[in-house]
């Protein structure tokens, strides 16, 4: 059989692969890719963030006014920085760097905006 990872022709009984020394018998498809790894860290901050939030507008309605903003800002501005998460995930490398620069201008520029409104200071509405 084929070796899945440099693929060198070993013998069917082979355990492993005399070139790369790879578990012959794990199915490559079974193993997850780096970039479906990536993409699923990527969701799970996205939730932790989503459900972070959701638990500072419960527990304080007028978030925006009051010092859970400085909460809600930071993680805004993590969850503009983890889209740099996607990108990464691409395995062609000029698609990746027009992908890194195009999310770094947006998630910096977000993250920019979010640092600004956490330096406004708190007034009564
Ligand atoms: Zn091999």
């Amino acid at each position: 059989m084929n070796c899945s990872r440099c693929n060198t022709q070993n013998e069917k009984e082979a355990k492993f692969c005399h070139n790369c020394g790879i578990d012959l018998k794990l199915n490559p498809s079974q193993k997850p890719k780096q970039s479906d790894i990536i993409l699923l860290f990527y969701i799970c901050f996205e939730f932790l963030l989503f459900l972070i939030q959701k638990v500072v507008q419960m527990l304080n309605e007028s978030w925006y006014n009051s010092s859970a903003r400085y909460v809600m800002y930071t993680l805004w501005i993590f969850s503009s920085l983890s889209m740099i998460l996607i990108p990464l995930s691409i395995k062609n490398k000029v698609f990746k760097y027009v992908g890194l620069v195009m999310v770094l201008i947006m998630s910096l520029y977000w993250s920019y905006n979010n640092i600004l409104e956490l330096f406004k200071p708190l007034h009564e509405y």
